[in-house]
């Protein structure tokens, strides 16, 4: 178990057969971020306080979801001049990324100010890729889960498209709210032709605009004049889009109204007319959509 900040350990689950150890370290709070049951080493009933986030340590596992609830956990313990624990099996990865969002949180870090900080107190950290990705996610996101935020959405629909197709069903949380049952203020796109609104401007997922021409090797660049411009949006996936959605990797999406056709989708990912990838991804051409401003009339 090794100090990383003032009432904060991070430690292996070998640590927890120690209790002496824990109770002479002011350990109040015990954090487990491991796929094995931590009460097998350390009971319940032994008087801590405990947390069990029960993931693997592999890319695909989600801990940007608990990075917040970590931190109110370990704050927990801090602010009342106690001390937490974060382990996990040999506590190098999935420990030392919630003590890494932790310091990023609490300081104001950037990710590689707060991996430095805990490499110099325990230099075997080695977080895998795939919670690096996601710490850099919670940075962009100001340290806060905000699953509002075009960011998580696309991030949620990235860890979907790991699990797909094994996963028999999109889960139904994923999908927005179909616009066209109920009256939302803000701006709205509508199908070109029947006018049936398809998605609100919140649930466009913008991208990084691409490097144009030279992204698309295979292709002719004579058609291309160097213009770089993005003909698609890209959306999270829209409730009227469930049907088509159903165990297919990809295909079209067609106007639920008057069937024409609005753009496609595939969870392994499309190239945007930019050059960009995006992935998974569900987009409408927007030759096909228009867009509408609602007007703000003060009451
Ligand atoms: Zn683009
Ligand atoms: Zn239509």
């Amino acid at each position: 178990m090794i100090l990383v900040d003032p009432g904060l350990f991070i430690g292996t689950a070998a640590d927890l057969n120690n209790r002496q150890a824990l109770v002479d370290a002011a350990v109040t709070h015990v954090l487990s971020v491991d796929s094995v049951d931590p009460t097998l080493l350390l009971p319940a009933d032994a008087g801590f306080r405990r947390k069990w986030v029960n993931v693997l340590d592999e890319v695909t596992s989600d801990l940007l979801s608990h990075m917040d609830d970590c931190f109110v956990f370990i704050q927990e313990a801090v602010s009342g001049g106690q001390a937490a624990v974060v382990h996990c099996q040999a506590g190098r990865s999935r420990s030392a990324t919630i003590v890494i969002a932790y310091l990023m949180k609490k300081y104001q870090l950037g990710l590689s100010e707060a991996y430095h900080r805990l490499k110099s107190v325990k230099q075997d950290v080695q977080v895998n890729r795939g919670f690096e990705e996601q710490l850099s996610l919670y940075e962009a996101m100001q340290c806060e889960v905000d699953t509002s935020s075009p960011l998580y959405k696309q991030y949620r629909l990235t860890k979907i498209t790991e699990k797909y197709p094994e996963l028999q069903q999109v889960p139904r949380e994923v999908f927005a709210i179909d616009p066209a049952h109920s009256s939302s203020p803000e701006v709205s796109y509508r199908c070109r032709k029947c006018r049936r609104t398809l998605f609100c401007g919140s649930s466009i997922l913008s991208h990084p605009v691409g490097e144009g021409a030279s992204a698309f090797g295979h292709k002719k660049s004579s058609n291309l004049t160097g213009d770089v411009q993005c003909t698609s949006y890209f959306i999270e996936p829209v409730q009227w889009m469930e049907q088509a959605l159903l165990g297919v990797m990809n295909g079209q999406l067609l106007c639920p109204k008057c069937g024409s056709k609005l753009g496609s989708f595939n969870w392994c990912g499309d190239q945007c007319s930019c050059g960009r990838w995006v992935t998974p991804a569900f987009q409408l051409h927007r030759n096909r959509v228009d867009e509408i401003r609602q007007l703000n009339i003060q009451k």
